[in-house]
């Protein structure tokens, strides 16, 4: 499971404080869904868990099965079973999908000491996972996400998720304006991929993904803590109420 124990960052270059002692526990086989105010730290933290760099962490520890992930490098974070999908996914003109996420694979089987797939299974397993979510895998053919509509660059993230088989995944959908044929492939991707060892935090400005994502919890991020936490239906008082029970100030 993953636990965040009283985390708190900071950004590097700024004396900026934007966690003051986060703390959340999601066992595998859950769904939780992370909602707060623009500007809450939501995104901070989904980075924070990738170990993207910009971010120091103060004070606190982030345990992924029982092992403390703070000092991995992402790709060692990836190899331990950590995805993260991101608001707005990269274009890399001149690599070609198939390319990007057979490099991707590889790099994880390596750390993981397992061997490099050769094409045709690569290309079996692609085929499947395509097929089992509904992503036509042709689209791979082409440049990373280069003139992909946004429901497209989802169906591609979606897919990388499913071959890279994390158990943790985190995906930030914070006021990314999905329209609702992206939300769709993005619920069903995680839908698929609900797993008893797999855990998922789903950070989401609004309610709406959560009408296709059913969460086993709701937590609310607001003041760099965790204001409170539900059942899902406190997504539905939220989407109400708005955020300014936690902020003093209307969402
Ligand atoms: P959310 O995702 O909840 O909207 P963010 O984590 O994106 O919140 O941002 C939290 C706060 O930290 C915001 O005030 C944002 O402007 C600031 N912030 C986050 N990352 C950076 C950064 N790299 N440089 C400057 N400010 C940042
Ligand atoms: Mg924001
Ligand atoms: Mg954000």
């Amino acid at each position: 499971m993953l636990e965040i124990k009283n985390l708190h960052v900071k950004l590097e270059d700024e004396d900026r404080v934007i966690l003051k002692g986060l703390s959340l526990t999601v066992p595998k086989g859950e769904v939780h869904a992370i909602m707060g105010p623009n500007g809450s730290g939501k995104s901070t933290l989904a980075y924070v868990l990738a170990g993207r760099a910009g971010y120091e962490v103060t004070d606190g520890d982030i345990l992924w099965n029982g092992e403390s992930i703070l000092e991995m490098q992402p790709d060692e974070r990836a190899a331990k079973g950590v995805f993260l999908a991101f608001q707005y996914p990269m274009e890399i003109p001149g690599v070609a999908g198939l390319t990007f996420l057979r490099t991707a694979m590889n790099a994880v089987r390596k750390k993981r000491g397992e061997a490099e797939l050769t094409t045709p299974a690569f290309m079996k397993i692609v085929k499947e996972k395509g097929e089992k979510l509904n992503i036509d895998v042709n689209m791979l053919k082409r440049p990373v996400n280069v003139g992909f509509s946004g429901g497209e660059k989802k169906r591609s993230e979606i897919l990388q998720m499913a071959l890279l088989e994390p158990t943790l995944c985190v995906l930030d959908e914070t006021d990314s304006g999905l329209d609702i044929d992206a939300l769709r492939v993005v619920a069903e991707g995680v839908n698929a991929l609900r797993d008893k060892d797999r855990a998922f935090l789903v950070i989401t400005h609004y309610q709406r993904l959560l009408n296709y994502i059913v969460p086993d919890k709701v937590h609310v991020l607001a003041d760099g803590r965790i204001q409170k936490t539900g059942g899902k239906e406190l997504a539905l008082e939220l989407e109400k109420s708005g955020y300014a029970d936690f902020t003093g100030k209307a969402a």
